[in-house]
């Protein structure tokens, strides 16, 4: 087997990548690399029809089973399989500790995968799908630790968004009066008559602003749930929550969270006073909605009224 290994190694070499002079110079060109960047990320599919194992002219019969190997023999194969990737700008990402046998049937699996092996820039190969349970490393992967982090992140989101409709709730039980966020108005400037302290809504509806998470972290779900949460403060036939109901999900958390923003006063439950803003100020704003910038983000375009016209 030593000789056989060592025959092995010497192939290994040779299927080093040689590169035309051609190529070489091209290789070494900003636009040959901006070329294959875009290529890469395309993923031109013409590309990358052939194996590894086409391109270096290695097969995966010529590898022993790690079985029939000492750890080194492995060892000296692996060395040579990652200098071979090397010649082919591509390495080949792994766990740190990985076991021996591990990371040679890995390295070995690599000539049946297809991929774009560019002259220039590098190609980092990866063999964990992020799904624990399959993942090839087994308890090797950090992938592992990386899903319970994100577990337990989506575990506290999902305590906070609870928490949050409770409180929601509980402001808007308080509000009950025949009163929304429509019956809201602004003060003069010939007229200032501040009614007790000016704080922001949230303050008024003893909601903790800075709880609500990125729509990033939220569950289409969760998003949905929040949004209807806050859309109950405003009567259904309010300008703003029609506009509101019309805008994506996403458009309408971050507008109805930035409304709970708004500094006012407030006279009752739910009465809300607007503080006072320079004529000149108020003649550009034409509607609530021009400030939550929802214009260029609605869902629908006028053509899908089109179907609806009863004529
Ligand atoms: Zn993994």
């Amino acid at each position: 087997m030593e000789k056989y290994i060592k025959q092995l190694v010497q192939d290994i070499q040779n299927a080093h990548r040689q590169l035309t002079k051609e190529e070489t110079d091209k290789a070494e060109t900003f636009e040959q690399h901006i070329e294959e960047v875009e290529r890469f990320i395309a993923g031109e599919e013409d590309l990358i029809q052939q194996s590894f194992g086409y391109h270096c002219r290695l097969n995966k019969e010529q590898f022993p089973p790690p079985s029939r190997l000492t750890v080194e023999q492995m060892n000296k194969v692996c060395n040579a399989f990652e200098k071979l990737l090397f010649t082919w700008n591509t390495h080949a990402d792994f766990p740190v500790g990985l076991p021996i046998e591990m990371a040679y049937e890995t390295l070995v699996s690599i000539l049946d995968r297809k991929f774009i092996t560019p002259t220039s820039g590098f190609v980092g190969l990866e063999f964990c799908d992020y799904e624990p349970r399959e993942c090839r490393f087994k308890e090797h992967c950090t992938c592992k630790e990386l899903f319970a982090e994100m577990e337990e992140e989506e575990r506290q989101i999902e305590i906070q968004v609870q928490h949050l409709l409770k409180l929601l709730e509980a402001a808007l039980n308080k509000m009950l009066l025949g009163t929304s966020f429509s019956a809201m108005h602004r003060l003069s400037l010939e007229d200032p008559n501040p009614i007790g302290e000016l704080q922001i809504i949230a303050e008024w509806l003893d909601i903790p602003i800075d709880d609500f998470p990125s729509k990033n972290k939220l569950s289409d779900k969760q998003l949905e749930a929040l949004c209807d949460a806050l859309l109950a403060f405003w009567h259904p036939e309010d300008d703003m929550h029609i506009w509101l109901a019309a805008v994506n999900p996403s458009t309408r958390y971050r507008g109805l969270v930035e409304f709970l923003k708004t500094k006012v006063w407030c006279t009752n439950k739910g009465k809300i006073i607007l503080p006072p803003v320079d004529p000149e100020v108020l003649k550009n704003i034409k509607s609530p909605l021009d400030n939550l910038n929802l214009r260029d983000t609605l869902d629908f375009s006028e053509d899908d009224f089109q179907d609806d016209l009863p004529f």
